[in-house]
């Protein structure tokens, strides 16, 4: 079906988004014939809003512009010319639909049922290449055999136990003078407000009015496309008599990659190195997003340190709407240094001779001490030895209550 931005004209003339000329033609002249003032005097403004759908939805630039932009296409399209607004506002406006009430309405006053919000997990792969994908869900829909009115016409009566109203309200005497108004949905309604004769139930829908339909969208997830972004079907969501349907929303998840990690257009990965390729170049390969494997070279002579950061221009994710302009990848390198006594002590003599020559260490005066430097580690949090035992001590609650565990004290 026609992604159209408003089925309002098309509601008329009681056709589908999409319908032919032909089609159109036809619905009209029937509708036209039934509704004529001359034959049918009571029907009031009906055969105005028919002649009316039918000007725009015969006209293909009218057309095009309300199946895209709904009721403001037109509205913008016309110029705003003299008699336009009267119908506009006839159809559209709050008039007509105006004895809604309150609910939720559309752009166009009519009440509007809720949107319907589904989550779309979607890979990184998916949204750096694209993708298009089928979506299967069940949805109500207005019942084919009975138009949505639940039984043959005429069948549909006004519930007389609460004249419509889907609730009645009970009054209670509390105490001479005292009472209390109580609202109860109607028993015999059931809150709907109007009652359909057994016999004359449309056997298709039970008197529903809406069956469940299985619906199957087609999801273009675009290149670029971000976590968070929603993906919109107008009209898509549950119909129910009288309602203009709400949309599906489709609210994208970006699922975590094992190599990659996104931030906006920019990709960041991490690669680990040893102390050779850090100090002597290297080359290596990685399979991007899209498949391609990518050669990343960099030359004998330049340096990387632990935790630097390189950059490839134009590796990242392709922008929105704007594909072929891409992001950044940033490269972090995990340098992976030897494991204690790797080398030959004496071989170590001819490394040195190798690297850059230590600094001159300056002449001490005076007292010195010794320390021994210990294997730490960072995660396990501070201390060992006598000042954790300290720490510990439940006696000495001031302290542990300044300094939580794992916080380094710094006095010596
Ligand atoms: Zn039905
Ligand atoms: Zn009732």
């Amino acid at each position: 079906m026609a992604n159209v931005a408003d089925t309002k004209l098309y509601d008329i003339l009681g056709v589908p988004p999409g319908a032919s000329e032909n089609e159109l033609k036809k619905a009209y002249r029937k509708l036209a014939k039934e509704y004529h003032p001359d034959k049918n005097p009571n029907a009031g403004d009906k055969f105005k809003e028919i002649s009316f759908a039918y000007e725009v939805l015969s006209n293909p630039e009218k057309r095009e512009l309300y199946d895209r932009y709904g009721e403001q296409g037109l509205r913008e399209g016309s110029g705003g010319g003299g008699g336009m607004d009267d119908i506009f506002s006839h159809i559209f406006g709050g008039g007509l639909f105006g004895f809604m009430g309150n609910q939720s309405r559309s752009r166009n006053g009519r009440r509007r049922g809720e949107d319907m919000m589904h989550p779309l997990k979607v890979s990184l792969e998916d949204l750096y290449n694209g993708k298009t994908t089928k979506l299967q869900l069940s949805k109500n829909v207005l019942c084919s055999a009975c138009g949505g009115q639940g039984g043959k016409s005429g069948a549909v009566q006004k519930c007389s136990a609460c004249r419509g109203r889907g609730v009645r309200i009970m009054i209670r005497q509390l105490a001479p003078g005292m009472v209390q108004q109580m609202q109860s949905v109607c028993s015999d309604c059931n809150g709907e407000g109007e009652v359909i004769n057994e016999k004359d139930r449309c056997k298709k829908c039970e008197g529903k009015k809406v069956i469940k339909e299985v619906k199957i969208l087609e999801v273009h997830v675009d290149k670029g496309m971000k976590h968070g972004q929603r993906i919109t079907f107008t009209g898509e969501a549950d119909q129910a008599p009288g309602v203009e349907p709400g949309d599906i929303v489709l609210l994208l998840q970006e699922k975590e990659h094992e190599v990659f990690q996104r931030d906006g257009n920019d990709l960041h990965m991490t690669y680990k190195i040893g102390l050779v390729e850090a100090l002597c170049g290297f080359q290596f390969t990685f399979k991007h997003l899209d498949g391609r494997q990518i050669v990343v070279k960099y030359p004998p002579g330049k340096v990387i340190e632990p935790g630097c950061v390189r950059v490839v221009r134009g590796e990242g994710m392709p922008q929105y709407r704007n594909p072929f302009e891409k992001g950044d990848l940033y490269i972090k390198f995990d340098v992976q240094f030897p494991e204690n006594n790797w080398i030959n002590p004496e071989k170590l003599s001819e490394l040195e001779d190798l690297l850059p020559s230590r600094p001159e260490v300056p002449n001490v005066i005076g007292d010195t001490e010794e320390v021994e430097l210990q294997e730490f580690d960072s995660t396990r949090g501070s201390g060992g030895g006598q000042r954790r035992e300290a720490y510990n001590d439940s006696s000495d609650e001031e302290s542990s209550s300044h300094h939580g565990p794992g916080v380094q004290c710094a006095h010596q």
